[in-house]
């Protein structure tokens, strides 16, 4: 077990990194200021995961916990709402702490819930999905889904601990480990050069969920990000960066419908695309694009995307993304493997040229 600080002034906040975290209350009782707790997790990770994290949590007034349906389709307001209802019909206070167990879909909603519940109680993230232990739980965007557009409702908060028990990732179904790694690979080829040279040699014991290998990725891009969300927690400048082809990625999953692709699906596929074009940004050579390829084959993770999307599909979709700025497209290139810059003059035609050599 070991420990990162996640530096924010008097946002800071522990992420706790080990195995046979859950259910050892040593671990969440010191983030628990008040007496109540209410839980909040799905249909699919309750019946495996809650006793064990119940039996952390011993001798409080009042343990409520809240099971929602399962899927990405489910990340909306009116899923939001079942939580409020349960916190008002038990009566629960400012004092009480919101405990997410679960993935990135649990984890965004709870932590939204939490933002808004009587303008802000604590709460707790236990993430329980390879992206979540690696990104989503760390950082403190939370938020839902929309109709027109993916987590357009949202706030930024933080949560007071993050619990990473890796061994709750021997449950996670193949597909899903595959869609964390492409968050995993992003990490490197943003920021940490030298971890896409370690995944470019450890890829296939990642994927065999290695237990000493899948605690070194885990604590490698929990720093990563930490650090970056340390420099930029708004988003006013560099924090930019992590959204490295989710724009391309948002525009598949609000196109073909959440759910139809995972989001590291369509991050990997937007990763290629926003890397072809870095390549015709004249910054990084073609090399890279191979090595990235050769990395998501391993994964079995998309390198291009759905055949079915067209050009005009992507421009639509990704002007509504949140990433447009006074009518220009911002998107995050890389300058070189392990740094990116965010462009904000980037022009359609190049986009549209990106596109074309994926095969759009
Ligand atoms: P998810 O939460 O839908 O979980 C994936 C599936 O695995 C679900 O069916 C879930 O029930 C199941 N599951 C969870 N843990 C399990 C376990 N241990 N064993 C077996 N099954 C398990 O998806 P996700 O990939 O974790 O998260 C994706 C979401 O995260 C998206 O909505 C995305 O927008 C969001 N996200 C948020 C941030 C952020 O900074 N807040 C960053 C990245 C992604
Ligand atoms: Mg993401």
């Amino acid at each position: 077990m070991h420990s990162l600080n996640v530096a924010l002034g008097a946002r800071s906040y522990p992420i706790i990194i080990g195995s046979r975290l859950l259910g050892d209350a040593q671990y969440l009782l010191p983030s628990i200021r008040g007496r109540q707790v209410c839980v909040v997790t799905n249909e699919t990770v309750a019946p495996l995961y809650l006793a064990r994290l119940l039996d952390g949590l011993p001798g409080f007034d009042k343990v409520d916990v809240v099971e929602l349906p399962d899927g990405e389709s489910y990340k909306t307001l009116n899923t939001v709402n079942r939580i409020f209802d349960v916190l008002l019909e038990k009566r629960h206070n400012r004092t009480t702490t919101l405990i997410a167990l679960g993935g990135g879909v649990v984890g965004d909603m709870c932590g939204f819930a939490a933002a808004c519940y009587q303008r802000g109680v604590d709460f707790i993230q236990v993430p329980t999905t390879l992206l979540a232990l690696v990104d989503s739980s760390v950082g403190g965007k939370t938020g839902v889904n929309h109709p027109l557009g993916k987590n357009m409702i949202g706030a930024f908060y933080q949560p007071r601990l993050v619990l990473a028990d890796t061994d709750t990732l021997a449950t996670l179904p193949d597909r899903e480990f595959s869609a964390g790694v492409a968050e995993v690979i992003k990490y490197g080829l943003i920021c940490d050069a030298p971890f896409f040279h370690w995944l470019e040699a450890n890829m296939d014991a990642l994927l065999q969920r290695d237990a000493a290998i899948l605690a070194y990725a885990v604590d490698r891009c929990c720093r990563d990000k930490a650090a970056v969300v340390a420099s930029d927690e708004r988003e006013s400048g560099r924090r930019a960066i992590l959204n490295f082809g989710h724009t391309f990625g948002h525009a598949i999953e609000t196109v073909q419908g959440y759910g139809v692709w995972l989001h590291g699906e369509a991050v990997a596929a937007g990763m290629v695309l926003a890397l072809e074009l870095s390549l015709l940004c004249g910054s990084i050579n073609n090399n890279l694009l191979e090595r990235l390829r050769s990395l998501l084959r391993k994964a079995r993770l998309p390198q291009r995307p759905p055949a079915e999307m067209t050009v005009v599909d992507f421009l639509q979709a990704m002007e509504l993304d949140k990433k447009v700025v006074n009518g220009r497209l911002r998107l995050v290139v890389l300058k070189s493997l392990g740094e990116a810059r965010v462009a904000d003059d980037t022009p359609r035609e190049k986009v549209i040229e990106a596109l074309k050599n994926c095969g759009v």
